[in-house]
């Protein structure tokens, strides 16, 4: 039953075994030499992948063990662990990793609505919710298009906030020229497989423009650790594995080009759907990159359509289906539904539809016309 459906898969929502065969001899290089120096922990790899990343990203980077524990470190260094009053700005339009990195910090996550063309933080509405109680902003740069980080770090410059950005689904995204951390105080990264730049298991990284933060936060991550036996304060185990650093070098030297064929997918969509009734096309600002993480779409009848896409061979998901604040998890805010209109809405209207660098024109073709003969009915 599990095989054949997968067999029927004719376009997955994401497609990591094309990138590997693609790439096999790169990867399987990059393996053998790390297991040959047994670097498992630390060692070459880290060091030179922290390297890249923080040369690619124009910053100071810290490694550690995933996307969620790169916010909770930032948070921690920069604002010391909460007693659960204190409040954090962010949108409820995301992963539950945003808002749990933000309670497991020690603090209260407080939601703006989103915009509902871009699906990013609304940051008319940032003010209206920032209290006395308010301790820093943390905007998404969900699906791959950064925030308007000009408008947000002159309301948080106006308030004295410090501004940590979720850059989880944003490697290589710019806003205006500029990439994450260098709008915000610290950007957060996550290297989860599907990303768009990947491990293969978890790992995550925080960069700044503040080196003394970097490297202090590179210390939170592992122990607190100045070097072998001496610890200036105590920390977590929080750390990127040597594997994990060579197959992400190894990506990150594909990682522009890759953000380049996602872009191109994207316009063929755009191509491809404009004008068909039923369907709202995501819509990217004139000041942003987008690095197209993920490439949703707004229809009615949401949940039948996917059904028999996915019936289909269609891979397509929804990223997310229940918005953070209607999580039981996150009963106890008592936030109602309603109260956040638009994450409300949209939450049961988006649609993300197959992307990925190695797509092609007849997969994006198939795609299209499955969706568009399903809308006419
Ligand atoms: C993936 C993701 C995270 C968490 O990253 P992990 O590496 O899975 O811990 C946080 N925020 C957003 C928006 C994400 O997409």
């Amino acid at each position: 039953m599990i095989e054949a459906s997968r067999l029927m898969t004719r376009v997955p929502l994401v497609d990591l075994h094309a990138q590997y065969l693609a790439n096999r001899a790169e990867f399987d290089g990059a393996l053998g030499r790390c297991i040959r120096s047994s670097s498992f922990i630390g060692g070459p790899d880290h060091e030179a992948f922290a390297a890249e990343f923080a040369e690619f990203c124009g910053g100071h980077v810290a490694l550690c063990a995933s996307g969620t524990d790169a916010i909770e470190l930032a948070l921690a260094e920069l604002l010391g662990k909460g007693d659960g009053t204190g409040e954090i700005v962010t949108v409820s339009h995301t992963f539950i990793a945003t808002a749990e990195a933000v309670s497991n910090a020690g603090y209260r996550p407080v939601f703006a609505d989103v915009d509902p063309e871009t699906y990013l933080m609304d940051v008319s509405e940032v003010e209206r919710v920032i209290t006395s109680k308010t301790k820093a902003l943390l905007p998404v740069h969900l699906y791959g298009q950064m925030v308007a980080m000009d408008r947000l770090t002159t309301i948080a410059g106006r308030h004295h906030l410090p501004v940590i950005e979720d850059a989880a689904q944003a490697h290589g995204a710019t806003y205006r020229g500029k990439s994450p951390g260098q709008w915000g105080d610290a950007a957060c990264f996550s290297f989860y497989p599907g990303k768009n730049l990947g491990a293969w298991g978890d790992g995550g990284a925080v960069v700044s423009r503040d080196k003394s933060l970097a490297q202090r936060i590179s210390m939170r991550a592992n122990h607190g650790r100045k070097d072998k036996y001496e610890h200036p304060f105590a920390g977590v185990s929080s750390r990127l594995d040597g594997l994990q650093a060579a197959i992400l070098r190894v990506k990150l030297r594909h990682l522009s080009q890759w953000n380049k064929a996602r872009r191109r997918a994207a316009e063929w969509y755009d191509e491809l759907l404009d004008g068909t009734d039923g369907i709202q096309l995501p819509k990217t600002s004139s000041d942003a990159e987008h690095v197209f993480h993920l490439y949703v779409v707004q229809i009615e009848d949401r949940d039948r359509i996917l059904r028999e896409l996915n019936r289909h061979g269609i891979g397509a998901g929804v990223h997310y289906p229940i918005p953070v604040h209607e999580q039981p998890a996150y009963g106890n805010l008592g936030i109602s539904p309603e109260s956040l209109p638009v994450t409300h809405r949209i939450a049961q209207r988006i649609l993300s539809l197959p992307i990925y660098p190695e797509i092609t024109r007849e997969q994006v073709e198939t795609v299209s016309a499955e969706l568009r003969s399903r809308l006419r009915r």
